[in-house]
């Protein structure tokens, strides 16, 4: 009798070890599936227009690139695709200085520069002065996932725009209105670059970064924004980040990849960090924004300008949109 109760005790013990064993599994899969996800965008850091309805359009702007890269992430697309469907919409809208209505260079043309990196691997891909296609981050994409290189410029450009079958356009239709009377008027220093950063599901980040660079620039000009480490930097350990402001600056202080190497190597958290990151290039004498995500799913639109149209969504339902200081 002793006995088999002895064995009854055993076995009950046994089951209750498998059924907890059992529940701490899949609760572990429920935290994984539940794992946080989100998306920052921003469409240049500079001096923008109060008036009403140039405000709304923007927001609009914002709104969509966020909702629609939001979209894929929930629906439990990557942070690449989220980023680059983000960015496609900002340049495809003529309000910022990315695709159409980019700013036009000395000679009055536009000359384009993106760049796109993701966290998992350090795989990145870039492009610079491109002069007759619509969406570079889609080129700056294919230099990633398509070529054994990571940085394209001048005739390689047009060849693979050849070899992938692309449509290019007539470089006609970027000059906007708008910016054709900046340039004619000489009003140099055109903000409103184009980027976005996005942590997936799986807990992959993606950073991408789009513009026209400056009005007046000196034909043939690289900023920062096409540069790996300068203007865009991803990696899953640390941030995704992606930078606007003064591109010679931003490349002076390799300032995407510092915000990462800051928490990385100096344990700081991405706020500190990218703020300690905009006060080393004020100090040096420019202004500009970062926009980033940390691998905790933590959110940072910081900038030294008066604005800076950006905002974010995270699975939690948080959602925030601004664009002047005094909205932070
Ligand atoms: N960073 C860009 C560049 O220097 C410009 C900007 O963000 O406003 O080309």
């Amino acid at each position: 009798m002793g006995s088999n109760l002895l064995k009854k005790v055993v076995l009950l013990f046994f089951l209750l070890v498998i059924v907890g064993e059992f529940f701490a599994m899949s609760s572990q899969n429920e935290s994984k599936s539940a794992n946080s996800f989100a998306i920052v965008v921003h469409g240049g850091a500079g001096t923008y227009s109060r008036e009403k309805k140039y405000v709304e359009e923007v927001n609009q702007a914002i709104n969509l690139a966020l909702e629609r890269g939001y979209k894929i992430l929930e629906e439990g697309g990557s942070s690449i695709d989220a980023v680059v469907e983000a960015i496609k919409i900002l340049e495809d809208c003529p309000l910022f200085n990315a695709g159409i209505g980019s700013a036009l260079n000395d000679s009055g043309f536009v000359e384009m520069d993106a760049s796109i990196m993701e966290g998992k691997d350090l795989r990145a891909g870039a492009v610079a002065g491109v002069r007759n296609f619509k969406n570079p981050i889609i080129l700056a994409r294919l230099v990633m996932e398509k070529t054994p290189h990571l940085f394209f410029a001048g005739e390689g450009i047009d060849n693979l725009i050849k070899k992938f079958n692309l449509d290019t356009i007539n470089p006609e239709i970027l000059i906007t209105p708008e910016q054709k009377k900046r340039w004619s008027e000489q009003k140099s220093k055109t903000k409103g670059t184009v980027g976005a950063v996005a942590l997936d599901k799986y807990g992959n980040i993606a950073a991408g970064t789009s513009t026209g660079g400056y009005a007046g620039k000196m034909v043939g000009r690289i900023g920062d924004s096409p540069v790996i480490g300068a203007g865009t930097y991803a990696k899953n350990s640390t941030c995704g980040i992606s930078c606007t402001g003064l591109g010679e600056f931003f490349i002076r202080q390799s300032a995407a990849f510092q915000v990462s190497a800051l928490m990385e190597f100096k344990n700081y958290n991405l706020e500190s960090s990218v703020k300690e990151v905009l006060k080393k290039i004020f100090d040096m004498g420019a202004t500009g924004g970062i926009i980033g995500i940390d691998k905790d799913c933590n959110i940072v639109m910081e900038f030294t300008t008066l604005g800076m149209p950006s905002g974010y969504i995270k699975s939690t339902g948080e959602k925030k949109i601004i664009l002047f200081k005094t909205e932070k």
